[in-house]
């Protein structure tokens, strides 16, 4: 196995360096010791970017802390490690603002409104490259005072839960979804508003539908070029 591959700040691991965080709930955050501490075992050799909203500097150093006796055997044991990789730059915003910037991609962090999370505290993401603008809602509940950041939009991507779903629970669970959520009623009326080349539907809450009965009730409301996301997808 070349190590220059498997090992070094070039290979993915490597180069996935920075990451944008929409929000601090639980099913968002889950995967984030792995992307902290496996690509530093594989070789990045710098800290990895974090950007998101307050509270996610102490998360990072907490799971660091969970993970202390890993990384000091790493570290301090026999297998060879750089003393950088797994720690971490954290920038916590809590308003619009440019959250990136290079030669090519400007991405700017918009506030959303989901559920009870205080305003400020979660966010989308509007990445601006030379081709295409890509935007990317995070959580959120449907709000016309979002459009401005989705306007211009070649691929928008999108949370949504289903409308046959939701209204099938409680009524109490209803209000909570609809503060927190957009269904896809609401997301067509998005669709229609911004018109974007493709809609990609993500974090599907599907509450007992399937995702075929997802996607019809999709294509009940929105004539425009539409797809639920899977893992690993590349729209262009
Ligand atoms: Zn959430």
């Amino acid at each position: 196995m070349p190590e220059d591959i498997y090992f070094s700040n070039d290979s993915v691991y490597g180069e996935m360096n920075k990451v944008f965080i929409t929000h601090l709930d639980s099913d968002h955050v889950l995967g984030l010791p792995e992307l902290m501490l496996r690509p530093w075992i594989m070789g990045r050799s710098e800290p990895l970017k974090m950007v998101g909203p307050q509270g996610l500097n102490e998360m990072a150093s907490n799971i660091i802390e969970a993970y202390q006796s890993d990384i000091d055997h790493r570290l301090y044991g026999t297998q060879p490690a750089n003393e950088l990789g797994f720690t971490v730059d954290v920038t916590e915003i809590s308003d619009n603002q440019v959250v990136h910037e290079d030669d090519k991609v400007t991405v700017t962090a918009f506030r959303v409104p989901h559920g009870s999370w205080a305003e400020g505290m979660a966010f989308g993401y509007r990445v601006e490259t030379p081709d295409k603008i890509v935007v990317i809602s995070g959580d959120t509940r449907h709000d016309e005072a979002l459009y401005e950041h989705f306007e211009g939009a070649d691929i928008l991507i999108h949370e949504v839960m289903s409308e046959a779903g939701v209204g099938q629970m409680a009524q109490d669970w209803q209000d909570y979804m609809y503060h927190a959520h957009t269904s896809t009623q609401q997301l067509a009326e998005i669709g229609n508003k911004v018109a974007p080349e493709l809609l990609v539907m993500t974090h599907p809450l599907l509450f007992g539908q399937t995702d075929e009965q997802l996607h019809d009730e999709m294509a009940s409301y929105y004539d425009g070029n539409f797809k639920l996301a899977s893992d690993l997808d590349i729209y262009e």
